[in-house]
């Protein structure tokens, strides 16, 4: 299975893909994951990355394209894998058909998971994420205590694009120039669209349906 789990900040993007790369025993591949470990681990990458990140603007589609490509040659991605905020440009998308052309391999499908502006906010502002294992929080659904991970004892942190400026920022740049990597993939006739409101189990549950149609 070669999956693409698309959709607007917020949308449930991350935890989504955590969970059916556990079911479907495929690799998750995260752009944002792997920009902000090359933040943390101090790179030359992360330091060209950081500047666009914290403005919520994208970084620049060769550094990314670079990166990705990278990453689907691993071992472990040779059984499928779930792209998740990849590919985020008409020319991502582009390159993305390339590379797949190029190793005789095709996506499956892309789901598009959808939720209102409103509900993306709210979620945006109280999300959290654990510092150790990288698990996604909710500060008005989930008990959390101490900003401790309540599954591996982690610091919880907030994002640095996650404050309500650099959101709507990520909002604007979600309109004018990842939407269109949706049309993209409607003509192609791969495209799936999955209501991402309610629990997520739930929305698991749909995203499983929408995987067998
Ligand atoms: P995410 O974790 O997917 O919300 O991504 C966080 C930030 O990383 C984005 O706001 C962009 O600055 C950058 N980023 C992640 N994926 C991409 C991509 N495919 N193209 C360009 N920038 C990206």
């Amino acid at each position: 299975m070669r999956l693409i789990l698309f959709g607007p900040p917020g949308v449930g993007k991350g935890t989504q893909a955590k969970i059916l790369s556990g079911e479907l025993g495929i690799v998750h591949i995260a752009s944002g994951d792997i920009l902000r470990s090359a933040i943390a681990n101090g790179t030359e990458l992360g330091k060209k990355a950081k500047t666009f990140m914290d403005r919520g603007e994208l970084v620049p589609d060769d550094v990314v394209i670079g990166i990705i490509q990278d990453r689907l040659k691993e071992p472990d991605a040779k059984k499928g894998f779930i792209l998740d905020g990849f590919p985020r440009t008409l020319p991502q998308a582009e390159a993305l058909d390339k590379v797949f052309e190029r190793a005789g391999i095709a996506v499956n499908k892309v789901v598009s998971l959808e939720v209102d502006r409103r509900v993306l906010l709210q979620r945006l502002t109280s999300r959290r994420v654990c510092r150790k294992c990288g698990s996604i929080f909710n500060l008005s659904v989930d008990e959390v205590e101490d900003s401790r991970c309540p599954k591996c004892g982690g610091e919880l942190y907030q994002r640095d694009d996650d404050r309500e400026e650099t959101i709507r920022r990520r909002f604007d740049v979600y309109l004018n120039q990842t939407k269109p990597v949706k049309d993209f993939y409607a003509r192609k006739k791969l495209l799936v669209e999955v209501d991402g409101i309610g629990e997520i189990m739930e929305v698991t549950k749909r995203l499983n349906e929408a995987l067998k149609r």
